[in-house]
């Protein structure tokens, strides 16, 4: 099995932790916070038994963001073999949860989001996707419940479910149908390209995100390890007083200029506001090297900003 698309933190997890150490959180936001890693670890051990049990050649796409019809959907992964699309969607949940009626209650009584309905509809979307480009795969979708402490009442055979103790057995059923099929490999990497290419344009829209402002949050540099602000900076390097890590400035300040892209993708990058970002604690001579070395510096514009790379040719590219 080769990972044509690897799995990272979502950008909307990586705003959550960066508030979360610049804010003060409420327990809403931390539990909120602690159910999205709680996914992404989830996530990341069905990722772990894909490597282990998947031997065959096939093509694992792991969290692809698609804009489908105007329709935007998240799978957690997609793995493509020859003749089958498989989608799955990745539950981390946690204790005894009962079905009635084809929705999910907590033993509480508390009605919780359905997996069903959304593998239903992605499942729906990508057959329109690929009917679109007029490839002919049947598309086959799980609903995966990682944790093996879930248990869930009244589910029945015919239910798109695979629960832990069956993770190992149906991952090694699908590399069994596998086939070496040079034909079949073939077709199956163009889809995965194709299918990345749409991800790529879905990163250039907006993401969700909680309201907040540049003013509240909190200034300085953060451990690019730990996220906590507990460091000491010298010359040339940064301690982490919290994780015992020893980093170089230059990857610090890199990851600070980093969350500021990502937190305020509207606000300018200039020396000076990176300067007031890293809490004043790196110069401003230092900054202006490192911003020149590593961004772009805005032709659009007369005072001096930077961008990312990559980003100014693009936005030519949109007004041509
Ligand atoms: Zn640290």
């Amino acid at each position: 099995m080769k990972i044509m698309k690897p799995r990272e933190a979502s950008k909307e997890l990586n705003v959550l932790r960066a508030l979360n150490q610049r804010q003060a959180y409420s327990f809403e936001q931390k539990q909120n916070l602690l159910n999205m890693e709680k996914g992404l670890i989830g996530e990341r051990q069905f990722d772990e038994m894909g490597e282990k049990y998947l031997e065959q050649e096939c093509v694992m796409l792991q969290d692809l963001s698609l804009t489908i019809k105007g329709n935007t959907v998240q799978i957690d992964s997609v793995l493509l073999t020859s003749e089958v699309v498989y989608i799955f969607e990745v539950k981390n949940y946690e204790g005894d949860f009962i079905m009635k009626d084809g929705d999910i209650y907590t033993v509480a009584g508390q009605e919780i989001s359905n997996p069903l309905t959304q593998l239903n509809r992605t499942s729906s979307l990508l057959r329109q996707l690929l009917q679109s480009w007029q490839v002919k795969m049947s598309i086959e979708g799980y609903v995966v419940f990682v944790n093996p402490a879930c248990m869930l009442y009244h589910a029945t055979p015919a239910d798109p479910f695979i629960f832990y103790g069956q993770i190992q057995s149906r991952l090694t059923e699908i590399n069994r149908r596998q086939r070496d099929e040079p034909w079949g490999i073939k077709k199956m990497k163009g889809l995965a390209e194709k299918l990345i290419e749409e991800h790529n344009k879905e990163g250039r829209i907006q993401i969700k995100r909680p309201a907040y402002t540049y003013e509240e949050l909190r200034k300085g540099i953060r451990c690019l390890y730990c996220g906590k602000f507990d460091i000491r900076i010298t010359q040339r390097r940064v301690y982490c007083k919290s994780c015992m890590q020893i980093i170089s400035k230059d990857k610090v300040v890199i990851s600070q200029i980093e969350e500021y892209f990502l937190l305020f993708p509207e606000r300018k990058a200039t020396v000076n506001n990176i300067y007031e970002w890293c809490g004043e604690k790196v110069n401003k001579e230092r900054i202006q090297r490192i911003l020149s070395t590593y961004y772009q510096k805005s032709a659009l514009s007369v005072g001096t900003y930077y961008v990312q790379k990559g980003i100014v040719e693009e936005k030519r590219e949109q007004s041509r």
